[in-house]
């Protein structure tokens, strides 16, 4: 069993995933969060309910659970103005990158975090960055991380590292993950209560979870529950 863990947890399927597979493979856990002036602050309010829930889901997880940590980065909405910190529509850029992209935002994080960290003699930080599916963020990328990583540790003379077990999983593997790790309390916990709409929608329940059902993060979970459903049934 590995020491000690900080997860970027904002509240939604990723990280509530992750903070599972952080609460099985680590002794101490610590969550930490960030308020940077999102559309809608469901996600700030789904976090603290989420870290109570969750550890009901395994016996051997209450004692894991260390202290939340929320930080103030509202300076990315005074530097940035995108569909998730405005009330603007979300769009396709010439870029090729919806105008969701925060720019920096992971690498942000990240930084942060290991700030953090380093305060609090934790040596590995975890993320849901993800490479398969949300491949046009620029900063979800495994090398994009990787050399963060090394920047961060060479900037703080540390050993840090930088995990993202969600990396190299579809939107269908991150459900089979969670119930791999916490069965069917866990998948039902991250349908009822996680948060990914970007729309901030809740009035609208489907099978995958609460939503609008349009907006492309609610399309990728939705997409990725139907697959995994279909597995699981086969
Ligand atoms: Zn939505």
């Amino acid at each position: 069993m590995n020491s000690s863990a900080i997860v970027l947890f904002s509240g939604g399927q990723d990280s509530t995933t992750c903070l599972a597979w952080a609460l099985k493979n680590y002794e101490r856990v610590e969550t930490l969060g960030f308020d940077y002036g999102q559309r809608h602050d469901i996600e700030l309010t789904t976090r603290l309910p989420l870290r109570e829930k969750i550890i009901q889901c395994n016996p051997d997880w209450v004692d894991r659970l260390g202290p939340d940590h929320l930080l103030d980065l509202s300076l990315i909405s005074s530097i940035s103005e995108t569909a998730m910190t405005a009330d603007i529509d979300i769009v396709m850029q010439k870029s090729g990158l919806p105008n969701t992209f925060v720019p920096g935002r992971n690498i942000l994080f990240m930084t942060v975090a290991a700030a953090l960290a380093y305060r609090r003699g934790i040596d590995v930080l975890i993320g849901g960055m993800c490479e398969t599916d949300f491949s046009g963020y620029p900063d979800c990328r495994d090398d994009s991380m990787k050399a963060l990583q090394v920047a961060l540790n060479l900037g703080m003379n540390t050993r840090i590292n930088l995990a993202t077990p969600l990396m190299w999983l579809d939107k269908s593997e991150t459900w089979q993950l969670a119930f791999d790790i916490g069965g069917s309390a866990l998948i039902e916990l991250i349908r009822t209560d996680t948060h990914t709409c970007y729309l901030g929608e809740r009035g609208r329940r489907f099978d995958w979870g609460y939503g609008c059902g349009t907006c492309p993060a609610c399309v990728l979970r939705a997409n990725g529950y139907a697959k995994f459903m279909e597995r699981m049934l086969d």
